[in-house]
């Protein structure tokens, strides 16, 4: 099936129904659909085709979620585009993306004019407001001829572990995981989903998507901020994606903010891990609200695997609060040794699904190292329990090997979270010129005592798996999904070293 038809499906069943709220404008079904296909007829015009791709370069905004259905109507793909990037990054990813058109938010138009003499592919830079409008007196365009397997988004990896690479996702990768994101998560009649996770992320564009396929209406955020927040709740949101920095945010600005949340619905968490004291609280503070983990990445359109409301509050098994939860419809899990590529215990999560990215753009070779045999190499460590629950146990990049022992970071970063005053913890592998590497735990927080803190665990880990250092910073770098960016952390100590950061 395509992408595109859900728009008319809607807008032919429900056309002056309310399909998304962004501030005080609402579009129906039937304008939403309208608009796009007038932009697939200018997009057409410009002399984008199939297998061409278009970019966006703003925070959130209606505009891109148009774009897209727009570009996948004429079998092109949108390229959505971190707003944060500096300069240089800008410059790559657009110039990688190999944009024809470039929409841009006036605020980020500067940014994009500086480095627009690198990107020799674009013909047409659009300015998100009234040029963006003067492309919709276009004629609509009807259904093309179109491939399943055609793109419609390229999104960007986080860039967490390395440079960012455009994973190309398709009407058939994105549909599949809306369809078993929106079986997990059910939306019903009454039901409002929140979308404000940045849409250059899958947690925030595949999200909307699986929103979109029931009909219920969407509202859109500019920024995951306190104020939006507040406003969509009052508008009577029901279901939300957010990542664990986005809750922290909302536990720390108080009694009051966390009441507000009390009311939601579903909760949908995931993206990075989620600290256990946070999760308690907000299981404490929020006991209708019914909670799930995803685990997912951008090469598989979002969420693969999740733990589902019942097992968040399951008092016979207490441990999975800890998991990731259980493969989503369509998903298989392997557990592969990282070395002898035999199934394993404990080794690197293997997933094979439709929800796959067609490849990276332009990158053969990457594409060739993650997609083995239809499985997809997450580079993330983990293992199932008896019931199949996932539990991640870190990146592969990020395992420490001291003594020849494996160190799975989380599994400390856990036990040091639970320390009085730790606001925020990274445990990451230094040299060691006689074990290889050694744990040190770089923490944010309140009157931190380096000493108690590696007393606090040595009673509680084993001997090899404790920080035998501590860094106390003011903040720890985060990437725009809010992850800890490690590889930051562990640059000064590994700069003339073998270790690939
Ligand atoms: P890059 O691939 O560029 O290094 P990235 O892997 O962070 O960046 P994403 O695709 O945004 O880019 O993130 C996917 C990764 O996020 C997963 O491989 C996993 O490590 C982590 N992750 C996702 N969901 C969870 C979760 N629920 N708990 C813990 N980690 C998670
Ligand atoms: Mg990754």
């Amino acid at each position: 099936r395509l992408f595109g038809e859900v728009l008319a499906h809607w807008a032919r069943e429900r056309p002056a129904d309310t399909a998304l709220v962004y501030g005080d404008r609402t579009w129906t079904w039937a304008e939403f659909d309208e608009r796009v296909r007038r932009l697939s007829g200018a997009l057409a015009a410009a002399g984008v085709g199939r297998g061409d791709r278009v970019a966006f370069v703003d925070k959130n905004h209606p505009a891109c979620l148009e774009t897209t259905f727009a570009a996948a109507g004429i079998g092109a793909a949108n390229a959505v585009v971190n707003w944060r990037l500096s300069g240089d990054e800008l410059a790559y990813v657009l110039a990688d993306a190999g944009a024809k058109v470039v929409f841009v938010g006036a605020e980020l138009l500067p940014a994009v004019e500086a480095v627009r003499d690198r990107l020799p592919a674009v013909e047409r830079v659009v300015v998100v407001g009234d040029e963006y409008e003067s492309l919709l007196t276009a004629e609509p365009l009807g259904p093309q001829e179109l491939d399943e397997d055609d793109g419609v988004l390229v999104m960007y990896t986080s860039g967490t572990t390395g440079f960012p690479k455009g994973a190309v996702l398709t009407h058939r990768s994105v549909l599949a995981h809306g369809i078993a994101a929106g079986t997990a998560f059910p939306i019903g009649p009454g039901d409002v989903n929140l979308v404000a996770m940045p849409l250059f992320h899958v947690g925030g564009s595949c999200y909307a998507v699986s929103g979109f396929l029931y009909g219920e209406p969407s509202y859109l955020t500019r920024e995951p901020d306190a104020a939006s927040l507040f406003a969509a709740l009052k508008a009577g949101i029901t279901h939300a994606f957010l990542v664990p920095a986005v809750v922290a945010g909302i536990a720390q600005a108080g009694e009051q903010a966390m009441q507000a949340f009390s009311t939601m619905k579903y909760l949908c968490y995931g993206a990075s891990p989620m600290p256990l004291p946070l999760l308690r609280k907000a299981l404490a503070a929020w006991p209708d609200v019914r909670f799930a983990q995803v685990y997912g990445m951008t090469e598989l359109s979002g969420a693969v695997t999740a733990l589902d409301p019942e097992a968040h509050r399951d008092e016979s098994h207490p441990e999975r609060l800890a998991s990731a939860g259980t493969a989503l419809s369509g998903v298989d899990i392997r557990i592969v040794d990282p070395v002898t590529l035999e199934d394993a215990d404990a080794g690197e999560v293997w997933i094979r699904t439709e929800q796959r990215m067609a490849g990276y753009l332009g990158n053969p070779e990457a594409t060739a190292e993650t997609i083995v045999d239809g499985w997809v190499r997450t580079g993330d460590v983990g293992r199932l329990d008896d019931g199949g629950f996932l539990f991640l146990e870190d990146r592969v990049k990020d395992m420490i090997i001291t003594g020849g022992e494996n160190v799975y970071s989380p599994e400390v970063e856990r036990v040091v979270a639970e320390f009085p005053g730790v606001a925020e913890v990274a445990v990451i592998g230094v040299p060691d010129e006689r074990w290889g590497e050694q744990v040190k735990a770089v923490v944010a927080g309140e009157q931190l005592d380096a000493d108690k803190l590696m007393e606090f665990c040595r009673e509680r880990l084993a001997h090899y798996k404790c920080p035998r250092s501590v860094d106390v910073v003011e903040a720890l770098p985060r990437n725009a999904t809010g992850k800890i960016l490690k590889r930051s952390l562990r640059e000064p100590y590994w700069r003339d070293r073998s270790r690939n950061v």
